[in-house]
């Protein structure tokens, strides 16, 4: 088998020198373990943070050690009754082929009613993430406008539609390029998109939302988040997602100027980490896989193929690259 280790920190955007692929022996199992076959890894931007040596909510990733991540396999071995030899499962040893997981940290999956990759996506913490934004961290009202950034990407796709089911009257979204704000419109129901590379936020938010924001679901912080808050209506909400125009600071990242909008218009804002979630997981999936199978709820993945373009994958997903889930299919 093969694993990617991290050879060396990145300072600022991470470079393919800082990732190793090396060659293992296939490991073997102990008592309640079992070895799973990877098919697919999830490409996450927070995996960024974790090439830091920092003290964060996860531990840093190790110099010289494989990475981690959330990934689906194939049970090949087990030594466990509850995760026998032939079942998928997911859990969090990506960046290998071949995984040694305890027993207790697979989760057995149904594939009966999705593949076992949209268990990384639209029926994972990605989706999570984006139902918990909406209903639980700040709940989308009845009426409300609703702004989404990174709109395009994996949680924002979901998370526009979702506030849309849950009762928004208006959703914006916000993506870099054309492309990106063609699909948010024309494939993922948002009512109207921002292209943030092709001029102001701000002025294009007061065009779209004349009448300001309730609700602004953040995955990108700093100029995003500035514009949101200039542009919220009194007593509005924002869910503080992520902040990936940050991630690849070298320094402290840039803030909202005038941050004093808060105080007010009476703003709420609330941070959020999905794992805080995890007990809404089985009803937010039996809610959500029917809609995929009837596609009332529309995803998108980009795919890159093989363990060795696990890297490109992280540097696209912090620069771009994706629509949608980014994910790598490893070897079959
Ligand atoms: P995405 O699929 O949204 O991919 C990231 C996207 O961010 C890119 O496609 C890119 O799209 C956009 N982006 C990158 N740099 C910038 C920038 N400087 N300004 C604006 N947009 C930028 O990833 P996820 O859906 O997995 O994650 C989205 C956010 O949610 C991230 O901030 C992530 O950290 C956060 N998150 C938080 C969780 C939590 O528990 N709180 C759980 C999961 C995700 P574009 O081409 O439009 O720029």
């Amino acid at each position: 088998g093969r694993e990617i280790r991290l050879a060396s920190r990145p300072v600022g955007e991470p470079e393919l020198a800082n990732f190793e692929l090396a060659d293992i022996d296939i490991p073997t199992i102990g008592d309640e373990q079992v070895l799973v076959r990877n098919t697919w890894m999830s490409v996450d931007p927070y995996m960024r943070g974790r090439m830091n040596d920092v003290e964060s909510y996860l531990p840093p990733f190790q110099l010289d050690a494989p990475l981690e991540g959330g990934a689906v396999g194939e049970v090949v071995a087990s030594r466990s009754d509850a995760v026998p030899a032939g079942a998928t499962v997911s859990h969090f040893l990506g960046w290998r082929d071949f995984a040694v997981v305890d027993a207790a940290d697979a989760t057995v999956l149904d594939t009966t009613i999705a593949p076992a990759e949209a268990y990384l996506g639209a029926l994972g913490l990605t989706g999570l993430t984006a139902y918990a934004a909406v209903t639980e961290v700040t709940p989308v009202r009845s009426g409300d406008v609703v702004f989404v950034s990174a709109a395009a990407g994996a949680v924002g796709s979901i998370a526009g539609q979702l506030a849309r089911t849950f009762g928004a009257s208006r959703v914006i979204g916000s993506a870099g390029g054309p492309a990106k704000t063609t699909k948010l419109v024309e494939q993922f129901g948002f009512d109207a998109a921002i292209d943030y590379r092709a001029g102001s936020i701000e002025k294009q938010l007061a065009e779209l939302a004349p009448d300001g924001i309730d609700l602004y679901v953040d995955n990108v912080g700093g100029d995003h988040l500035e514009a949101a808050i200039g542009a919220m209506r009194a007593g509005g909400r924002i869910a503080m997602v992520g902040s990936i125009s940050g991630y690849n600071a070298t320094g402290p990242v840039p803030g909202p100027r005038d941050f004093f909008r808060a105080q007010f218009k009476s703003l709420t804002l609330r941070g959020m980490i999905v794992t805080d979630y995890l007990h809404l997981l089985p009803e937010y999936v039996a809610m959500a896989a029917p809609w995929l199978v009837d596609g009332s709820l529309r995803t998108e993945t980009t795919v890159y193929t093989g363990l060795d373009q696990a890297p490109a994958a992280l540097l696209g997903v912090l620069n771009g690259s994706n629509v949608g889930k980014m994910l790598v299919r490893l070897g079959d």
